[in-house]
């Protein structure tokens, strides 16, 4: 059995808790290793490596800083093969899915290439006579992250890259169920040039946490995972003093307009709701039909191609459209959920319950899904299943639609499928979600704009990548001076306007 290992300071270094978490592979049910669970100790020992290595870092000019990401994109690209793998064998997504997830964690480190010019300050030139003010933005220190399992390589990059770029020491706390990738990308930083101790991995679960939450030394915190323990990370990062941002669950809705391309809504659909089996924040997992006759001709398009979806192991290459879940846990969770929505009243339109692959019969696989006439009150509405479930909840007219949207406790993403500008603007204005598609099924904003939800999706000010991220890791210091005329001449005594 393979024993996994922390990464810290520059080096694998084994757990030495005692504690250990299995670490599946969801295709065969089998555990592939073991993942050490960090005591308080072995924290404190990364925090004090990166409190040692961080100020040399912040001293090295950002253009500098800038070369060593440039030249992780390019090992990246060389272990693209190597890291996708590891990360399906973990995870249970498709190999082509997997090289996604990397992709978009690439793609956040390209635009960290560009710290020169977001860490530019502002200069005022003569402010008053012989007084210049000017801005810097300075990092925060040592940071820390805690990432989920769905997107073991792109969440843990989204934190790590900026962090790195303006000057900051990182640990990074990923998810117990697929830490691998994790450890490969500190070991590509440090091949790419980042001095050791600036970025850390320490595997664990609450123990880790709660020593990252109460640190005097951590300056800021970045969360992404369900909404409790985001809740929880925030509150307590806060009173404890630290800058936080978390990130939470979701229940995305799409609407469906009478006058909307159905085939291509339904094309749309099958892809955000059942793709990476509907373990993703901005999976559609409810689809809201305008209409009773919009509503049957979406089920009638749907029905058929759910019925084709390929679901099987990563090795199957391009051959199947998603995977198994990531435990059984959460494949036992999903089933208990169908199962409730029967209960309460909703009608099972695609019954996936008695799924099996041959060969395959310990995976955590989940045939798919799709219910209809689902109301507000049933739980597979309120609750985030994060499975291959889709759930249509039949809208009278647009206003019920965006009604219920926006009445939902979650605000990660929606969309709106539809031909008519004038309904598509005014969804955009009006819905209080933090991202919203058009005729887009997955608006996940690209690097160089911001990724955050709104309600219980998101708790925090400033949103993932993007300028915003440059905000979160740095300070704002601002510096009046006065050249040459000085105070030669005397103190003053009174607070003057600038002249
Ligand atoms: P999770 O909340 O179970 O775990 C996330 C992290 O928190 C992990 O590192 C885990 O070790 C840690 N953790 C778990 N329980 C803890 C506790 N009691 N105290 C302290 N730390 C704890 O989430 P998950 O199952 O890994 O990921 C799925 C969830 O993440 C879904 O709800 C999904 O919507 C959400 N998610 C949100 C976004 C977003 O951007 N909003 C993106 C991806 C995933």
């Amino acid at each position: 059995m393979q024993e996994l290992t922390h990464y810290i300071n520059g080096q694998h270094v084994k757990g030495t808790s005692g504690r250990f978490a299995d670490v599946f592979n969801p295709a065969t049910g089998e555990v592939q290793a073991k993942c050490p669970l960090a005591s308080v100790e072995e924290m404190d020992a990364a925090v004090a490596a990166a409190q040692a290595a961080q100020p040399a870092w912040a001293a090295t000019n950002p253009q500098r800083r800038a070369r060593v990401m440039m030249e992780f994109v390019r090992l990246l690209n060389r272990d693209m093969d190597k890291l996708a793998e590891a990360l399906s064998r973990e995870h249970g997504k498709t190999f082509p899915d997997a090289k996604g997830d990397i992709q978009r964690g690439l793609e956040v480190v390209e635009y960290c290439i560009g710290a020169p010019q977001m860490l530019k300050g502002e200069f005022t030139d003569g402010a008053g006579p012989g007084i210049d003010i000017y801005s810097m933005r300075q990092p925060l220190g040592v940071t820390a992250g805690i990432t989920p399992f769905n997107f073991p390589a792109m969440i843990p990059m989204w934190m790590f890259a900026p962090a790195l770029a303006c000057g900051n020491a990182f640990i990074l706390k990923p998810s117990e169920r697929d830490p691998s990738v994790p450890l490969m990308l500190a070991e590509l930083m440090e091949e790419a040039g980042l001095p050791k101790g600036i970025l850390q991995v320490v595997n664990g679960d609450k123990v880790a946490v709660d020593a990252i939450l109460d640190h005097e030394v951590i300056q800021s915190i970045g969360f992404v995972g369900s909404t409790p323990i985001a809740q929880y990370i925030y509150g307590r990062g806060c009173s404890n003093g630290k800058r936080v941002q978390c990130f939470g669950g979701a229940k995305n809705h799409m609407i469906i307009m009478p006058d909307a391309d159905m085939d291509q809504a339904a094309d749309a659909l099958v892809g955000a709701g059942y793709g990476a089996a509907g373990e993703r924040c901005m999976a559609i997992s409810v689809a809201v039909p305008v209409g009773d006759e919009t509503a049957d001709r979406l089920i009638e398009k749907l029905v058929p191609r759910i019925e084709k979806l390929k679901v099987g192991p990563y090795t199957a290459g391009n051959d199947v459209d998603y995977g198994p879940v990531v435990t059984a846990e959460a494949k036992a969770r999903i089933l208990g959920l169908v199962e409730t929505g029967i209960a309460q009243g909703a009608k099972l339109v695609v019954d996936g319950r008695d799924f099996k692959l041959q060969g395959y019969e310990d995976g955590f696989f989940v045939g798919p899904h799709l219910f209809d006439h689902v109301t507000p009150d049933m739980d597979i509405y309120t609750q985030e299943i994060f499975g291959p479930v889709l759930s249509t909840v039949r809208a009278g007219s647009y206003e019920e639609a965006l009604k219920l949207a926006m009445d939902h406790e979650y605000g990660n993403g929606t969309a709106i499928f539809t031909r008519d500008g004038d309904a598509a603007r005014d969804f955009a204005a009006r819905i209080n979600i933090g991202m919203v598609g058009i005729n887009v099924p997955i608006p996940v904003p690209l690097a160089y704009h911001t990724f955050g939800g709104w309600k219980k999706s998101g708790f925090g000010d400033l949103n993932q990548h993007g300028p915003d991220s440059f905000k979160f890791y740095t300070r704002t210091k601002t510096v009046t001076a006065r050249w040459p005329s000085g105070i030669k001449e005397g103190g003053e005594f009174n607070f003057k306007p600038m002249d």
